[in-house]
């Protein structure tokens, strides 16, 4: 670059020696020199066209032949050019591989921008969705119109998937999910989930039709052992085993009805038109109710419930929800330690209702688990307290019915707070 412009300032500079020369020999320097700066200007000029007119023409081949400066400018910027062509290249087999790759993908993938248009979208959205090329633009919530989805789309939430029957075919269940990426855009997958939606249909069936199937024999056994148990000619030796079976059938009994109650709760809608449940009424009816294995473990359980308001719900369901924690919290408290129930109005406007006991704990790394069915942190203790490992289960399922959270807080040996927590549109005070 150096030499060049040295090339250009001797080339210059042998200009204005030839001009003065010739002006010397005609005695015209003056002229001949303003000649000699027109002819420099004229050259620049043409050069600077030739660029203009290969920049705007894209093609490589035509780059200008030129010297000096001029000459390095036009290789320095085909150079360039040439390095632009080879990333367009390579940016383009990227985009074709992506391209090919979604399209190769049974999932419906769909780009929107921070407004919710169309960006864009793979080839399995036109056959699952029945979206078009043609729908790149549009806004997808004037697509699919499902009102669910709509407002789905519209919360800030969107950890859980959203299952949704396909407007194509009613069997058809579709799953979506909602992603965020760059600045507030949106990756919306859609999956056919029709297949774990059938087995998980069949898997709920199963086990509503076996707790109903098997709760005819166990009231004949139960029944039976009962009054055989009764009998006062009964051998010594038989009173054992008999007791022993009575409280097997009893347990059984207890399994029974805690699963068909989980099996309605996920079968079931929850009704449409919710009654308003006073909290204090059905807290002091729970803690009545389980005054008679408090009162042997002499323990009290004491309600502080300081303003009275209503839950927008089920109060079978609620009754039952709110007994499970209270009848825990017994359970899993040694004897003479008591209970606190509390509710009150939490500072979102909703309301908690906490269940807290001074009992065994929990371990940290047990809590996140603790919701599943069948999941007990020692069995055996459990088995003991009469426990069926769905309590919690039941527990959780219906306050997801009511739009409420449950929130576990424990310390080993210390004892555990369960608290229940409603949202204000759930809560009339
Ligand atoms: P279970 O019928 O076994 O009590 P749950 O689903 O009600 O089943 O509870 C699951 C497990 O959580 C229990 O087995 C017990 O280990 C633990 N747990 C529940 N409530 C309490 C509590 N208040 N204190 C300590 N552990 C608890």
């Amino acid at each position: 670059m150096r030499n060049d412009f040295h090339l250009e300032i001797r080339r210059l500079f042998a200009l204005t020696i030839a001009c003065l020369f010739i002006g010397l020999l005609t005695s015209n320097v003056l002229v001949v020199l303003l000649l000699g700066s027109l002819l420099y200007i004229i050259w620049t000029l043409f050069q600077i066209r030739q660029l203009e007119n290969w920049l705007r023409n894209s093609r490589l081949s035509s780059i200008p032949d030129a010297s000096g400066i001029w000459g390095n400018i036009f290789d320095s910027l085909s150079r360039e050019k040439k390095r632009q062509l080879r990333e367009k290249k390579r940016y383009k087999k990227v985009i074709n591989r992506v391209e090919t790759m979604t399209a190769s993908l049974n999932d419906a993938i769909i780009l929107l921008d921070a407004d919710h248009t169309i960006t864009w979208l793979n080839k399995s959205s036109r056959t699952m969705l029945a979206l078009k090329k043609a729908d790149v633009g549009s806004p997808i919530t004037n697509l699919i119109r499902n009102p669910i989805f709509v407002s789905y789309l519209a919360q800030d939430d969107h950890e859980l998937p959203l299952i949704l029957p396909s407007n194509n075919n009613i069997e058809q269940r579709l799953e979506y999910r909602i992603n965020y990426f760059g600045n507030n855009e949106v990756l919306l997958i859609v999956r056919d989930v029709t297949r774990l939606y059938r087995l998980e249909q069949m898997r709920k069936d199963f086990v509503a039709n076996v707790s109903h199937e098997l709760r005819t024999p166990l009231t004949v056994i139960g029944g039976y052992l009962e009054t055989m148990n009764d009998y006062h000619s009964l051998e010594e030796s038989w009173k054992k085993p008999l007791e022993q079976m009575q409280q097997q059938a009893k347990r059984m009994t207890v399994l029974i009805n805690d699963l068909t109650m989980l099996s309605k709760l996920e079968t079931e809608e929850l009704n449409k038109a919710p009654i308003s449940v006073p909290v204090r009424p059905l807290l002091e009816m729970i803690i009545n109710e389980a005054r008679t294995i408090s009162d042997k473990k002499e323990q009290t359980v004491e309600l502080e419930c300081t303003t009275d308001f209503n839950i927008l719900g089920n109060d079978r369901e609620l009754h039952s929800a709110f007994s499970n924690l209270i009848m825990n919290a017994i359970r899993y408290s040694p004897a003479k330690k008591n209970i606190i129930v509390k509710a009150s109005h939490n500072f979102t406007g909703g309301a908690d209702v906490k269940v807290i006991d001074k009992g065994i704990g929990i371990e940290q790394h047990h809590i996140h688990r603790l919701t599943e069915r069948f999941y007990r942190v020692d069995s055996s203790r459990s088995i003991e307290t009469g426990g069926t490992g769905l309590g919690l289960a039941i527990v959780k399922h219906i306050l997801v019915r009511h739009d409420a959270r449950l929130n576990i807080s424990s310390r080993i040996n210390q004892g555990s707070t369960f608290s229940a927590i409603f949202p204000k549109e759930r809560i009339e005070n």
